[in-house]
């Protein structure tokens, strides 16, 4: 179990991470999100014992972490940081042995991980004559090759095609069956609402959203009401009282009310229109909820 307690990180004057507390389980996989400068990479350096926590601890299965846990932990840094020039051959050795992996162990592991992503030619093959997916399966293979206990992903999929960012997603579900723990950073938020049950957002050091999704999406009680239907005021939906927002998507129009009671005073005046189509009510997705938390500025960066 990994358990980040009261953490904070001061760069001189500046605290980078304020009060940070989560815990993950065995087999769970984590969301740790924020804007640029949010502070997911200073509390990422912490957990891998990079840089010590100025107040708080970090703890793996009950011990202080340092840096000799780097063995049990796999990173894949957002900056794809490949040497050029080696092979994949000697990049994988490279990274492993730094993991204090036996050599021959790297060889087979690395056989099957070339297999399994179908570049199993790819051994003597320079990096930087690779297309960028498949540096990033290199990059991913150079962070599951110790078999971690803690697997750290910032941005995976970032540039892969749909059936590559399928198999990453394979393997880490994998990892999760296994009983790895992991921790997921990115700015896609679909990704986020299929891959995690927990998350953090982060936003300039501070937590400002945090819990279960499940309980998150309940908890916030704003809705979307989707309407088709012809001869429909804007003036008249935005005089409901609940109605907060009016917007036209397509072909329907997006009504944002600020509770699900609201709903039926909606439907009362829908009701009086011709030729309704369409009358769903919605709850808010969890992109609309970060947006709401941290600013437009997630979705753009
Ligand atoms: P991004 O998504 O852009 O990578 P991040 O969430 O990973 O952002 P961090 O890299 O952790 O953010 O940075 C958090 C804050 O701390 C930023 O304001 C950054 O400028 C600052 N910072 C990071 N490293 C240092 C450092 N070594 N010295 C001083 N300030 C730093």
């Amino acid at each position: 179990m990994l358990i980040v307690s009261n953490v904070k990180k001061n760069y001189g004057d500046f605290t980078a991470v304020n009060n940070l507390s989560f815990t993950i389980k065995p087999g769970e996989v984590f969301g740790l999100l924020g804007t640029n400068g949010a502070g997911k990479t200073t509390t990422f350096k912490m957990i891998m014992g990079l840089l010590e926590p100025t107040e708080g601890s970090i703890t793996l299965d009950g011990k202080e972490i340092t840096y000799d846990d780097v063995d049990k932990i796999g990173y894949m840094i957002e900056e794809r940081s490949l040497l050029p020039r080696l092979t994949v051959k000697e990049l994988i050795i490279h990274y492993a042995s730094l993991k204090s992996i036996p050599e021959d162990i790297i060889i087979e592991r690395m056989k099957y991980w070339l297999e399994r992503f179908n570049i199993p030619d790819y051994e003597e093959k320079k990096i930087n004559t690779l297309s960028k997916g498949n540096q990033q399966k290199i990059q991913f293979i150079t962070s599951i090759i110790n078999n971690p206990q803690l697997l750290i992903l910032d941005e995976p999929f970032s540039g892969l095609d749909p059936l590559n960012t399928l198999k990453f997603v394979e393997v880490i579900r994998d990892f999760q069956k296994k009983g790895s723990m992991i921790i997921f950073s990115t700015h896609q938020i679909d990704h986020v609402e299929s891959f995690c049950e927990n998350l953090i957002v982060l936003e300039k050091g501070e937590v400002v959203l945090e819990g279960q999704i499940s309980e998150i999406k309940k908890d916030y009680k704003k809705h979307s009401i989707l309407i088709v239907a012809d001869g429909l005021k804007e003036e008249k939906l935005r005089a409901i009282e609940g109605v907060y927002d009016v917007l036209i998507d397509a072909n329907q129009w997006i009504v944002k009310i600020e509770d699900e009671s609201y709903a039926n005073e909606v439907f009362k005046y829908v009701k009086t229109l011709k030729n309704i189509m369409k009358f769903d009510v919605e709850q808010a997705k969890l992109s609309e909820i970060f947006i709401d938390k941290v600013g437009d500025a997630y979705e753009q960066v």
